[in-house]
């Protein structure tokens, strides 16, 4: 049994697709199939130019909007980045930061994506942190050390009263877009780690109220046995929530 003070949040990641058009399409679509789906939060993390029309679409649904990615400082001679700023008068309310695409085509570093957390945190942005291993370190057996450490530098600096307003998504790298899903006892064997991990850094309490999600090739015949898990608190989704039909599906697996 997952304790109650933990939120489940399906959390879709649209990555570089679909324009504005298509956007209010899909929002409207996924609002309507999870209507009434109150046993979970939904959010669709967009492309940034489809942002006020995703808000649009999402407008008194149980639909939320999130961003991507965000910058970490404020404004400024930074061409083509988005300030937390700009995203919450957008009207996105979530932001992901840490994607392991950001992290091996666009130069991430646990740095940048602790700047990136605080910023969005400090703005008002609920974050989704994505950490994982990829398979050579999964392989050579080095999971448990690299998540914890992910974890600890992508936290730096966060204080405890901020731990509401963020998700980790542990997302496997080996398993992101390549229809390898970690077993349910792998994720959750990693979720309950980073656990671990947050009651040291902060306190059981806090360790045992913050969302942590599984990514990884999570779709609609796979989601109910990774949500069942204890420390498995949720889903972000990639491919899967590109259709709302099968993003629906998942959801219903969350109720
Ligand atoms: C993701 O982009 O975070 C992801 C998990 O993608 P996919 O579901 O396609 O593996």
């Amino acid at each position: 049994m997952k304790p109650s003070v933990r939120t489940t949040v399906i959390a879709g990641n649209w990555k570089m697709n679909m324009t504005p058009s298509a956007a209010r399409d899909a929002v409207r679509e996924t609002a309507a199939l999870t209507a009434g789906k109150s046993g979970c939060e939904v959010v669709l993390c967009v492309p940034f130019v489809d942002i006020p029309a995703a808000v649009e679409a999402a407008r008194g649904t149980n639909v939320k909007i999130g961003a991507q990615n965000v910058h970490f400082e404020k404004k400024g001679a930074f061409t083509g980045e988005i300030s937390a700023d700009m995203l919450l008068e957008s009207g996105a309310e979530y932001v992901i930061v840490g994607h392991s695409e950001r992290r091996q085509y666009f130069g991430e570093t646990d740095e940048t994506v602790n700047r990136r957390a605080k910023a969005a945190l400090d703005a008002g942005l609920k974050v989704i942190l994505c950490l994982g291993e990829v398979l050579a370190q999964r392989q050579a057996g080095i999971t448990e050390e690299i998540v914890s450490l992910q974890t600890k530098l992508d936290l730096a600096g966060i204080p405890a009263e901020q731990m509401k307003d963020l998700i980790i998504a542990y997302e496997p790298v080996w398993a992101i877009g390549t229809g390898l899903t970690a077993t349910p006892e792998q994720a959750e064997e990693v979720c309950a780690i980073i656990r671990r991990v947050l009651a040291g850094l902060y306190s059981p309490a806090v360790a045992e109220a913050t969302t942590i999600q599984y990514g990884g090739s999570m779709n609609d015949g796979n989601a109910a046995q990774l949500l069942a898990k204890e420390n498995v608190d949720g889903g972000l989704i990639g491919g899967a929530s590109l259709v709302p039909a099968k993003f629906a599906k998942i959801v219903d697996a969350a109720q």
